[in-house]
């Protein structure tokens, strides 16, 4: 389903609060600009104002906050002095961990089951959105108006760089500014919910969603027929776009290539590179902050340090040495007070680099193991393959049941055996049904009606070492055949 964007909103209320809030943005993005050409004792110094200035801020605001931290001194602390938290202790206390008392998780969920909302302020002042993350627990995301507008203005300084300013004006010029999004468009994901919310109010006229849920053929002929200047999707499906490129079935000139939502290999970022001729900028960011860090030509990626604060870890929480994969990552978000995000295990494994980056950036460069699904290839009743992305595989289920927790291996080229979270016999069943009738008209969709389903008895196997569940297994990497 093509989506072209509702813009409803945009004659409304809108208009003066538009221009403000593209104010906040610019001047953000100067103040961005400016600390960074200062060095990195104004970025280290802008990070430790803004972390006193949280800590204080959630001490104060946030019930969830000050019982955790309830027996530290009540002077100025040390982010290193606090407990970790965790995305299942802060949803469990959701109503008190928020730092304004008119936002209830009972109202955010009301809100969010409505999916005609999808971009729309929150309360008119939040945005909202919901993600399972690479763990399965489902989560609730609140986002105030000067987080979002640090995120644009760390996108827009991105933009501005030396290595993207002349494609990014050439594109706006050349083919007036047509942006196209390929994302799971049917949901309040933050992918899609800020994108509807940036083109709702901001100088780019020309944009469009499209459903990573449709079949690729579809896809291409829509862009073919777009011809959008700025692409944005996932890793997965850029690889998928780019290989349709390279056959010629695909014919767009984008100049910028944006990517988000999962790991991008080295192997990949060239690929889509040389595919369209264009320079690829990958964000690495996560429902817990938007925009964490952005990839340089080396493919590193360099950390926003003065509005995040990255702490990798071992198992026990103590750092990780520069040049050593994390077990996981301690994320302090500096630009969201609503629902503060402070030494958070994200979950990730990130390897901070042991020397400067070559690119000259003097932002801290890491490596990070994001989500890493496998695109799957399927075979149709009259032996063509179709490909499918994992993010569009996993966005089925989502919306299909209420566990989040599951699991598809292709065992088989036209089987997928489905692994399945819930303990409780009947839930089980439950949730079973809903999966084969959500899966099978997605695959009859994409002409992949012949393929079977089938319950695993196995639960899903997250990986080791690093005990993350990966959603989508292809089955060459799949070690084990599961059960009939
Ligand atoms: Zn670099």
């Amino acid at each position: 389903m093509e989506t072209t964007l509702q813009k409803r909103d945009q004659a409304t209320s809108d208009g003066v609060r538009t221009s403000v809030e593209w104010w906040n943005v610019l001047s953000r993005a100067w103040g961005i600009w400016w600390t960074r050409n200062a060095g990195d004792a104004a970025v280290a110094a802008a990070a430790s104002r803004r972390t006193t200035e949280l800590i204080e801020f959630a001490r104060a605001k946030s019930a969830f906050y000050r019982d955790a931290w309830k027996a530290l001194p009540s002077g100025s602390i040390s982010l290193r002095d606090l407990p970790v938290v965790t995305k299942r202790e802060l949803m469990r206390r959701f109503d008190d961990w928020v730092t304004d008392r008119s936002v209830h998780r009972r109202g955010v969920e009301r809100f969010l089951e409505d999916r005609r909302h999808i971009g729309e302020p929150f309360l008119g002042r939040f945005v909202v959105w919901k993600s399972s993350g690479s763990t399965g627990e489902p989560g609730i995301f609140v986002q105030d108006r000067a987080a979002l507008a640090t995120y644009d203005a760390l996108l827009a300084v991105q933009l501005q760089s030396s290595r993207l300013a002349g494609s990014y004006a050439w594109g706006l010029l050349a083919q007036g500014g047509r942006a196209a999004l390929i994302a799971a468009t049917g949901d309040h994901f933050a992918s899609i919910a800020s994108w509807q919310r940036v083109c709702r109010g901001t100088p780019w006229p020309n944009a469009r969603a499209f459903s990573v849920m449709d079949p690729l053929p579809k896809l291409v002929a829509a862009l073919n027929e777009y011809q959008p200047t700025f692409l944005a999707s996932y890793p997965t499906t850029l690889a998928l776009l780019a290989a349709e490129q390279r056959e010629g079935r695909l014919r767009i000139a984008p100049s910028c290539v944006w990517s988000g939502g999962e790991y991008l290999s080295p192997t990949t970022h060239i690929a889509i590179e040389q595919a369209f001729d264009a320079t690829l900028v990958n964000e690495y960011g996560a429902s817990e902050c938007m925009s964490i860090a952005f990839s340089c030509a080396t493919g590193n990626l360099h950390v926003n340090a003065d509005w995040v604060v990255l702490e990798p870890v071992d198992r026990n929480y103590r750092p990780t040495p520069p040049g050593e994969p994390s077990h996981t990552v301690l994320l302090t978000n500096l630009a969201n007070c609503i629902q503060p995000v402070i030494r958070y295990d994200l979950g990730d494994s990130v390897t901070a680099s042991a020397t400067p980056c070559a690119c000259g950036n003097p932002l801290p460069a890491i490596r990070a193991e994001g989500r890493r699904d496998d695109v799957l290839a399927l075979q149709t009743k009259d032996g063509s393959i179709v490909q499918l992305s994992p993010l569009a595989l996993t966005t089925v289920i989502e919306e299909a049941t209420a566990n989040h927790r599951f699991q598809l291996v292709q065992t088989a080229p036209d089987r997928i055996a489905v692994r399945l979270g819930a303990e409780d016999a009947g839930e089980r069943g439950g949730e079973w049904r809903a999966v084969q009738r959500a899966l099978h008209a997605y695959l009859a969709h994409q002409s992949l009606g012949n393929v079977h389903l089938n319950l695993d008895a196995q639960a899903p196997v997250p990986d080791a070492p690093s005990g993350k569940l990966r959603e989508v297994l292809a089955a060459a990497r799949n070690g084990r055949a599961p059960d009939e």
